[in-house]
């Protein structure tokens, strides 16, 4: 029988792309609602943690607001929404397709959310690492107002780590023990601007994004500034801080005043 001969190039290059596929797999899980392991910053944050996130359809783009200070903040144009997987129609149609879910069928919504939470925690058990969520990846629900089974989401898993970004200054989340947020600064309306006062007073870190690296200050608006762009694992920041990020996607040609510099 006639036997072909292996080429040693070919079987070094294969062996390398299962290693990073096995490395990728490690980390990867989805779900109709959270994912975890697409997003490189997670993984890369994930030395103890691993953080499934809910991409839904920022702003209006679905037909529903779920950013109540977007236009305030002016920050739907230079949304990370489209960077990275969501710069795909298919992303974006599936963003708005689960955003309707939420408000149409809104038990069934809270249902699958909540199985798709148990599944992760059972699957980081498996895998010997911490689980972290963050429900508004691409929005700025509060999440602290919806019950399911009586109870809200953080209530129903206390051994999940949640933490979000937010735009809205005076959430009543500073009692729950187990929801970590970061209140973002924006300058397109100075009113807006002035609400770090408000975000600190609750609790909140506020991150601020950058035009580039090298125009980040050792303080801003008085605060000690640290760096938010090493891991995305906001929950484990020093309290009292600017968190600052620069700008990515299209963000980085935002003249709205939500990019400083
Ligand atoms: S609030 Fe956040 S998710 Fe909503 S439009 Fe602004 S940046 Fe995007």
């Amino acid at each position: 029988m006639h036997k072909t001969k292996e080429c040693p190039l070919i079987r070094t290059l294969q062996s390398h792309s299962i290693n990073i596929e096995s490395q990728l797999m490690k980390y990867t899980y989805s779900s109709s609602t959270i994912n975890a392991g697409s997003n490189a910053k997670t993984v890369k944050g994930d030395k103890e943690y691993v953080t499934a996130v809910m991409y839904l359809a920022p702003f209006t783009l679905s037909g529903f607001n779920v950013c109540a200070m977007a236009e305030t903040a002016k920050c739907h144009e230079p949304c990370l929404n489209l960077s990275g997987r969501g710069k795909f129609t298919s992303i974006q149609n599936a963003r708005i397709a689960k955003t309707q879910r939420f408000f149409k069928q809104r038990k069934q919504f809270m249902e699958d959310l909540h199985k798709d939470i148990q599944r992760f925690v059972n699957w980081c058990k498996k895998r010997d690492v911490k689980p972290a969520v963050r429900l508004n990846g691409t929005s700025d629900i509060r999440w602290e107002a919806f019950k399911h089974n009586d109870k809200n989401v953080f209530e129903n898993f206390p051994e999940v780590q949640f933490y979000d970004y937010t735009k809205i200054s005076n959430r009543k989340t500073k009692d729950i023990k187990n929801y970590h947020l970061t209140w973002s600064y924006s300058e397109a309306d100075m009113k807006y601007a002035a609400k770090y006062k408000e975000a600190l007073s609750q609790g909140m870190n506020v991150a601020v994004v950058f035009r580039s690296v090298d125009i980040i200050p050792k303080k801003f608006l008085g605060v000690t500034v640290i760096d938010g762009d090493k891991d995305d694992l906001r929950f484990l920041d020093k309290k009292n801080r600017v968190v600052s990020l620069y700008a990515k996607g299209p963000a980085k040609k935002d003249q709205s005043g939500f990019v400083i510099g």
